[in-house]
């Protein structure tokens, strides 16, 4: 374990020098004159002073060398499409967009929000936003026209991208329509929506003088050359939101120059892929895995990426590994949700093809059980590395590295800590490091390393706030995660230690669901927490309180108001937090301050007990959850 305990303990000890060498793996156009500028903790500025563009380091500087070698494979099992874009050919599309987007006014650091399914559009849309400094807001398909307008409000965007539709599993999902939704109803809708018409949806709607045809705009723009505008190492280029305990989500913020120079460091030295090399993240480009390993880590890197949309199990189980077989992929990075999926289905369907040129499956998003991890590795004969992040350090936290050393793996452990992640596991409360096997919450010492958050979009306070003040007198990073570490030093993550909840892969909070489930008007009170679940992970389950307890009266009545608050929380947030199930209660069990106590709910949802029951106001209110959880 000597050369990876070297290359963490340099990273930590040897700061300057590492991340100096670490910057040279990418093109500036001015040199920076320090590495790091701490001098505000905890706000950090890397690479201070170097100017340079991740659209020219992604695509550009690939050119001469790379130039007729695949950067993105499309591939749509939902439209039969497929498509290849070289170097070459990304250069000239990419060109195209930052033109339309800089006719309809976008320039360096205005926002573009993009709405879109998984076609090469939005990314080349995005890698648009980096060539013009413009700051892109991606906003995951899933998320219902209240949840978009929320974000539109807090990014206030000049423009947004999005396509007439999406398509899941055979079947049409509206893009355009939302987007109109959401217009209508936030306070600094953009000038123009530019839309990528699949033909999917024949009954859109276009708004005269703001709706603009991407292909009529692409005929009018191809072939321009848009010069790289040259951003500062700190400034923004972009801003993804993610949930946390209060309803709004945060706009995690990040920088430019340490982004870049984080995601090669992470290509090479954790993913094992090199330039010419193809990487498959099964993720969607809504995510931050989506962001950073379909789309800058790999081009960044000059490695081919596969952009995949469609499910793993359609038009069979095998479709990912003949993608891995057409592309000779050599690295993939799915969810341990994914996985479970398909040890559904009959095993045959991974020896079908030729997986050859495979060597790693990262798997990431949530806890990776030691019966999935066995199953995939018994069935793919590859690697199968757990590694463990955030949308607000945008790369591994934790994750083996195979690129600088074959470490043996622990089932249920994503390793060690990534190149300048100072990490400790601290006693909540008082702060205290734990002993070795001792719970303690994930913290990281600041300053965070490049590719971190570098604050909280337009709210310097609620970064501080939210990230830096859970341990009184400590100024320490929290992920809100608790973990233990063994004799051996590896750690194992055992889940969060706020009210977010994670169902396959995807980070909700439970305030804003239960926010959603009371936008129904018939709802008195609601309380939501995750359950365990055997393939998602956790789903949320609502307990709610009905203003009129007659509706509930017969069985129909009961079902009837359970459809119409999972209809609200798809119309509010998105079907992706629509709870398995409501149950109907008429008191929930709160704290006499009148907190509510989810964690016994949690718990008693989950079959255990339900804990420290002291400061309950009503015990009876227990007594209906357990009631509710008993009957049908
Ligand atoms: P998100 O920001 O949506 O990517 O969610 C991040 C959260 O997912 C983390 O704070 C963890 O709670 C969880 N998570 C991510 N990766 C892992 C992992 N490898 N093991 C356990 N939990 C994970």
């Amino acid at each position: 374990m000597e050369r990876y305990r070297d290359y963490h303990r340099r990273s930590l000890a040897d700061r300057d020098a590492f991340w100096r060498e670490k910057a040279a793996l990418i093109d500036w156009q001015t040199p920076f004159t320090a590495t790091l500028d701490y001098s505000r903790p905890p706000f950090a500025r890397w690479f201070v002073g170097g100017r340079t563009n991740l659209c020219h380091n992604a695509v550009d500087r690939h050119l001469a060398e790379r130039g007729t070698q695949d950067a993105l494979v499309y591939r749509s099992t939902e439209t039969g499409q497929t498509a290849r874009y070289t170097y070459r050919d990304l250069h000239r599309e990419v060109n195209a967009c930052a033109a339309m987007l800089r006719a309809q006014g976008v320039g360096k650091g205005d926002r573009v929000l993009i709405y879109m399914p998984m076609v090469p559009e939005a990314v080349f849309a995005m890698l648009a936003c980096a060539r013009l400094g413009a700051i892109h807001s991606v906003v995951f398909g899933g998320f219902a026209a209240a949840s978009l307008a929320l974000r539109i409000d807090d990014a206030r965007p000049k423009v947004m991208v999005t396509a007439d539709a999406g398509m899941r599993g055979g079947k049409p999902v509206p893009y355009k329509h939302l987007v109109d939704e959401a217009c209508r109803v936030a306070t600094h809708p953009p000038a123009h929506v530019i839309i990528v018409d699949r033909g999917l949806d024949r009954d859109m709607p276009r708004t005269a003088g703001r709706d603009l045809d991407w292909a009529s705009l692409h005929a009018r723009h191809v072939g321009a050359e848009v010069a790289c505008e040259w951003v500062e190492s700190s400034e923004p280029s972009y801003i993804l939101y993610t949930s946390g305990t209060t309803g709004k989500p945060k706009g995690v913020q990040r920088d430019t120059g340490g982004h870049a120079v984080a995601l090669i460091t992470s290509m090479r030295d954790i993913f094992c892929v090199q330039p010419g090399e193809t990487m498959f993240t099964t993720s969607d480009i809504g995510w931050v895995v989506g962001h950073s390993y379909i789309v800058y880590g790999p081009l960044l890197n000059g490695s081919t990426t596969i952009m995949y949309e469609g499910l793993p199990i359609r038009p069979d189980p095998a479709i990912w590994w003949q993608i891995v077989e057409e592309t000779k992929a050599k690295t993939m990075f799915s969810s341990p949700t994914a996985i479970r999926v398909l040890k559904k289905q009959d095993p045959a369907f991974m020896r079908r093809h030729d997986l050859s040129s495979l060597r790693y499956l990262f798997l990431a998003g949530e806890p990776l059980d030691e019966p999935t991890a066995r199953w995939v590795f018994d069935a793919l004969g590859v690697a199968v590395v757990d590694n463990y992040w955030q949308t607000e350090s945008g790369w591994p936290i934790l994750a083996a590295h195979p690129g600088i050393e074959d470490t043996p793996r622990k089932f249920g452990s994503p390793s060690f800590p990534a190149a300048g992640y100072d990490v400790q596991l601290l006693k909540e409360g008082t702060g205290e490091p734990v002993a070795t096997g001792e719970k303690g919450v994930v913290a990281l010492q600041p300053p965070l390393p490049p590719g971190c958050l570098t604050t909280v979009w337009g709210d310097d306070a609620r970064f501080v706030r939210t990230y830096f003040e859970t341990f009184p007198g400590k100024l320490v990073y929290s992920t809100f995660d608790w973990a233990t570490r063994d004799a051996d030093g590896y750690y194992f993550v055992l889940g969060r230690t706020d009210d977010v909840i994670n169902v396959a892969g995807h980070r909700l909070g439970t305030r804003e669901i239960e926010e959603a489930v009371q936008a129904h008007p018939g709802i008195a009170e609601v309380a939501v927490v995750g359950v365990g679940d055997a393939v998602k992970g956790q789903v949320p389950m609502a307990f709610a309180v009905v203003k009129d307890p007659s509706r509930l009266a017969s069985a129909e009545g009961v079902a009837a108001v359970r459809q119409e608050v999972m209809d609200t929380v798809d119309r509010e947030l998105g079907a992706i937090a629509r709870p398995a199930m409501v149950h109907f209660v008429s008191l929930l069990p709160k704290t006499r301050s009148g907190k509510l106590l989810r964690r016994s709910i949690q718990a008693l949802a989950e079959g255990r007990d339900p804990g420290d029951l002291t400061t309950i106001e009503d015990p009876s209110a227990l007594e209906q959850i357990r009631r509710a959880l008993a009957s049908p």
